[in-house]
C-alpha cells in the first residue's frame, strides 16, 4: 500500500527567512512576460508557487517560500527574462530533511 504526501504537506516542513527588502529573484523586463512570453511557463512550473499570472496578463513574483532550484531560471531561457542569485548568508530557505 502507498501513502499519498500532498506537496503542499512536505512544503510546510520548510523554513524560510525573509530578507526584507531584497528579493533574490526579479523580473528584468516585465513587458517581455506581458506581452511577448504566450506561455509563461514560470507560473505552472514552480513548486513553491512564487509566480503568479495576473488576470491583466502580467506576471508578478514572490519569491519568499523559494526552494533555490532554479527552475523558472531555466524554463525562461528563451527570454532570459530572470534576474536570480542565491539569497544572502543566512537568509532564504532552510531544508529541516536535508
Ligand atoms: Fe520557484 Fe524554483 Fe524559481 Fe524558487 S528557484 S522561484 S522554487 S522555480
Amino acid at each position: 500500500m502507498s501513502v499519498v504526501v500532498k506537496v503542499e504537506e512536505k512544503l510546510f516542513q520548510n523554513r524560510y527567512k525573509v530578507d526584507s527588502g531584497r528579493p533574490h529573484i526579479s523580473i528584468i523586463d516585465e513587458d517581455k512576460c506581458r506581452n511577448h512570453c504566450e506561455a509563461q511557463a514560470c507560473t505552472v512550473c514552480c513548486p513553491a508557487a512564487c509566480w503568479t499570472a495576473e488576470a491583466n496578463g502580467q506576471v508578478t513574483v514572490i519569491s519568499d517560500g523559494c526552494l533555490e532550484c532554479g527552475t523558472c531560471r531555466i524554463i525562461c531561457d528563451e527570454h532570459s527574462n530572470v534576474a536570480w542569485e542565491y539569497p544572502r548568508g543566512g537568509y532564504g530557505i532552510l531544508f529541516k530533511f536535508g
